[in-house]
């Protein structure tokens, strides 16, 4: 029985009628890489490396850095992994970095701003994982979305940010002589689903952040426990800008993932899968249930259910269409 789950855990997210989803694990060491393997993963869809500065009191040198990132890449042996730079600001202080005090650190110097602002902490971190690139990357493995290492940077809200973050990014991979490592950013601010279309010229991929997308949106603190109940990542007007992100992103040809909360969710997951997204990240012990889920559904039906969704007035109506909902869910 055992054996059984382990095998079907092991099947890939394809639904009935033979549309793959792919399944990554939000993972910050390599010591979890195994568990979400285990789980099914296929890949890391989001290495959160705010918590190499948050689990110690200084900060860690390029020389620390390339050892994660390369332990990493070590435990996944060829598998994608999807690495977010810096998301330093908003609900992820740091101490020891000493910021400036900010009203409201959510609308402030955060994610590619302090990036930007920030070339001591941006610098050694990217010559970190170029250098990780080029030590254990074979230069002829694959690109696109099945690349063994992808760089992500978060928060971006203009096209000026990935411009410049990209010319920055490209300069340390020339000096270091590392492979190409395909760029992506976080779309989590409605400004930049809008423009989904424009950005979408200057990176490889996009990764939408559904918790801060819905924090955006809706304009409810994503750490408000009050508010909670209603910072639902389903509210119609967040699936209407996922949609948008994922409509640029194919003007293009990029690919579309998910690491925001909703991505483990089941329903949620099928709701994604039907608005165009192409690959789902989530929590390690999520990826059983949503792999089960997507594998008993069929594409067609999740694009005309998320057209559906869209349409709807608001979030509860939106989880009234789950065709599991009342029944303990599936
Ligand atoms: C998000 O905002 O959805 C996301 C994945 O990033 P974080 O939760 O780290 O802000
Ligand atoms: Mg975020």
């Amino acid at each position: 029985r055992a054996q059984d789950e382990a095998r079907e855990r092991a099947l890939p997210a394809r639904t009935r009628d033979g549309h793959d989803i792919a399944i990554g694990a939000n993972v910050n060491n390599p010591e979890q890489v195994a568990f979400a393997l285990d789980q099914g993963a296929e890949g890391v869809g989001l290495m959160r490396t705010e918590f190499l500065f948050l689990e110690r009191g200084d900060t860690p040198s390029e020389d620390d850095q390339y050892e994660t990132y390369s332990g990493m890449l070590k435990a996944l042996d060829g598998r994608p992994l999807i690495v977010r730079t810096l998301d330093i600001g908003g609900d992820k202080q740091v101490a020891h970095l000493h910021l400036p005090h900010e009203e409201n650190p959510f609308l402030g110097v955060r994610g590619a701003r302090l990036l930007l602002r920030r070339p001591d902490l941006m610098e050694p971190q990217l010559r970190a994982l170029y250098r990780a690139a080029k030590d254990h990357i074979d230069p002829a493995a694959p690109s696109g979305q099945h690349a063994p290492l992808s760089i992500m940077m978060p928060m971006i809200t203009s096209v000026p940010e990935v411009q410049r973050l990209r010319s920055i990014a490209e300069a340390i991979r020339t000096e270091i002589g590392a492979p190409y490592v395909p760029l992506g950013i976080m779309i989590e601010v409605p400004a930049a689903a809008i423009q989904a279309d424009a950005l979408a010229r200057y990176c490889d991929f996009f990764s939408i952040g559904t918790n801060d997308l819905t924090q955006y949106a809706l304009a409810i603190d994503r750490q408000n426990t009050e508010l909670a109940p209603e910072a639902d990542s389903l509210h119609p007007a967040v699936l209407r800008l996922i949609h948008m992100t994922c409509e640029g992103a194919a003007r293009h040809k990029r690919f579309v993932g998910v690491c925001g909360g909703i991505a483990g969710d089941p329903y949620g997951a099928c709701l994604l899968a039907g608005l165009g997204v192409h690959e789902l990240s989530m929590t390690p012990r999520d990826v059983p249930g949503v792999k089960a889920r997507l594998r008993g559904a069929d594409i067609r039906e999740l694009r005309a259910l998320a057209s559906q969704a869209c349409e709807q007035e608001d979030a509860a109506a939106v989880r009234a269409l789950d065709p599991a909902a009342g029944t303990g869910g599936a």
